[in-house]
Order: C-alpha cells, then sequence, then structure tokens
C-alpha cells in the first residue's frame, strides 16, 4: 500500500471504520513507515483536542460556509487539505465553537 492510499485511510483507521482487510493493510504500512505513523500520531492528537472542546450548535449558515470551505481546500493536495478532509467529516456533526468561531472569522 503506498503512503497515499494509507493517508486516506487515516481517518476512517482512527475511528474504526475500516474493513478487517483493509485495516490491515493500514497496520502493515504504518509499521514499516514512520512519515505515516507521525501522520497518524497528528491526527490522534488533534482527534483528541477537538473532542476536549464542548460542542455548541452552529447557526446553520456557519456549518454550510465552513463544510463548504474545507471541501473546497479537501480538493487540494497536502497535509493541511487531508486534515480538512478529516475534520469536516468528523466535525459536520457537532462544530467545537471556538474553532468553528475562529474559521468563521477567517472567512469574513
Ligand atoms: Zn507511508
Amino acid at each position: 500500500m503506498s503512503h497515499r492510499q494509507t493517508r486516506q485511510q487515516l481517518g476512517d483507521f482512527l475511528e474504526g471504520e475500516l474493513a478487517p482487510e483493509a485495516r490491515q493493510k493500514v497496520e502493515r504500512h504504518l509499521s514499516d513507515c514512520a512519515t505515516c505513523s507521525d501522520e497518524l500520531e497528528g491526527l490522534r492528537g488533534v482527534r483528541a483536542l477537538l473532542r476536549g472542546i464542548p460542542a455548541v450548535e452552529p447557526p446553520p449558515y456557519l456549518a454550510d460556509r465552513v463544510v463548504a470551505r474545507l471541501r473546497e481546500q479537501a480538493e487540494q493536495r497536502g497535509p493541511l487539505a487531508r486534515l480538512t478532509q478529516w475534520w469536516s467529516e468528523t466535525a459536520a456533526v457537532a462544530w467545537p465553537a471556538p474553532i468553528a468561531a475562529a474559521i468563521g472569522s477567517s472567512m469574513r
């Protein structure tokens, strides 16, 4: 499995949403690849951080704008794009208020 394929699956891997076969492929790659292991640790840290922030209901217009913006960015390449893609899928359910507010103000 390539770096790219592995990284695309790290979010699902962390959430335990991969099929057993796909999970084993990711685990095998991670055991040999420090780069992807580091990326997994980074995602894990962000996830823990997000879960530590109390979630509030965002105004509907803000959620739509933020998700649209994150999807745009996810189409670009790079670690930030992959992170925002993972984040938009994970955080779309409940937005942590300080982060949603920070992103909202950066888009004005
Ligand atoms: Zn790798």
